[in-house]
C-alpha cells in the first residue's frame, strides 16, 4: 500500500472515531472496508442519514433586546484604534478588562480571548464561550471542543496547530445566544485578532459566526458548502459542534464542508 493510502486511511479512521463517539449512528461498514488504490477520501460517501436544513435567524432579524451597557472603562472600537497592539499578547493584555457589556462582564469568570498558534494559517472562529470555556478561560473545552478537536484531527488539523477563538469573549448567561448589541460591542476584538495573525483561511462555525464575518443575513444553510471571502481570505462556513451534539443528521454536511476546506487549504499550499 503507498504511503498517500495509507495516510487516506488514517484519515477515515479518525473521522470515524469521532463519529461513533458521537452520533449514535451505526456506520456502514462496508463504506470503509475498501483499501485499494482507487479509494477516494474526499468522494466517500459514509452513510450518514440525510442532512435537515438548520434554520437560523440572521443576526439582525434578531429581537434586539436592550440592555445595560456599562464602560467602566472605555474601550476603542475599531481595528485601527489598537494599532499600538503589534502582538496577541498585548491585544489581549488591552482587552483584559473590557466591560463593554455590563452584564456579560459582571456575570463572567473569564474573558474568553481565543488559543492557539499566533502564527496560524488557520482561524477557527466560534460564536461564545461555554460554561466549561468561561471556567477555564479557553475557546471550545467542553463536549463541543471535544467534537471540533476530533473534526481538527480528522482532517490533518491539531488543535496547536490553529487559532481558535468567538464572536463574543464572554458567556452569555444560560448559553443564550449572542444578542445584536454585543456582537457589535465584541466584533472588533475578532477583526484585530485576524489583522493580527493573517490567517489563510478561515473556518466559521455557526450562523452567528458567518453572518458576523460575511455582513450577511443570509441562513446558514444557504452560507455553508462554498467559500466566501473575508477582507481577502478565503472563509467557509459549517455546523457549531454544539449544533452537531444536538442534531447528529447535520455530521454528513459538515463533514462534506471540512473536507472541502482541508483540500483548499491543501490546494493553496502547493501554489
Ligand atoms: S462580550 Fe466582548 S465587548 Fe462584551 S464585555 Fe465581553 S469582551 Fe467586552
Amino acid at each position: 500500500m503507498s504511503k498517500d493510502n495509507s495516510e487516506i486511511i488514517t484519515d477515515i479512521f479518525n473521522y470515524l472515531k469521532f463519529y461513533t463517539e458521537y452520533s449514535g449512528y451505526p456506520l456502514y461498514a462496508n463504506e470503509i472496508k475498501n483499501s485499494d488504490s482507487s479509494f477516494d477520501l474526499l468522494n466517500c460517501e459514509v452513510g450518514f442519514p440525510e442532512a435537515k436544513d438548520e434554520v437560523d435567524i440572521p443576526v439582525q432579524e434578531r429581537k434586539n433586546v436592550k440592555m445595560e451597557i456599562v464602560n467602566e472603562k472605555p474601550v476603542n472600537k475599531n481595528p485601527q484604534d489598537f494599532a499600538h497592539c503589534d502582538s496577541l499578547d498585548k491585544f489581549n493584555e488591552e482587552i483584559k478588562d473590557c466591560r463593554k457589556c455590563g452584564h456579560l462582564a459582571s456575570s463572567r469568570n473569564s474573558l474568553v480571548f481565543g488559543y492557539g498558534n499566533p502564527a496560524a494559517e488557520v482561524v477557527i472562529v466560534g460564536e461564545a464561550p461555554g460554561a466549561e470555556e468561561d471556567k477555564q478561560g479557553r475557546p471550545f473545552v467542553g463536549r463541543a471542543g471535544k467534537l471540533l478537536t476530533d473534526i481538527l484531527k480528522a482532517i490533518n488539523f491539531e488543535r496547536e496547530d490553529v487559532f481558535i477563538c468567538n464572536i463574543l469573549k464572554c458567556r452569555p448567561p444560560e448559553n443564550r445566544n449572542p444578542l445584536p448589541d454585543e456582537i457589535v460591542n465584541c466584533e472588533p476584538y475578532l477583526f484585530k485578532q485576524l489583522e493580527l495573525i493573517k490567517p489563510k483561511m478561515i473556518l466559521a462555525l455557526g450562523a452567528f459566526a458567518g453572518q458576523t464575518l460575511l455582513r450577511s443575513k443570509e441562513p446558514l444553510g444557504k452560507l455553508r458548502g462554498t467559500f466566501h471571502e473575508y477582507k481577502g481570505i478565503k472563509l467557509l462556513v459549517t455546523y457549531h459542534p454544539a449544533a452537531l451534539l444536538r442534531n447528529p443528521n447535520w455530521k454528513k454536511p459538515t463533514w462534506e464542508d471540512v473536507k472541502l476546506f482541508r483540500k483548499e487549504f491543501d490546494s493553496m499550499k502547493n501554489q
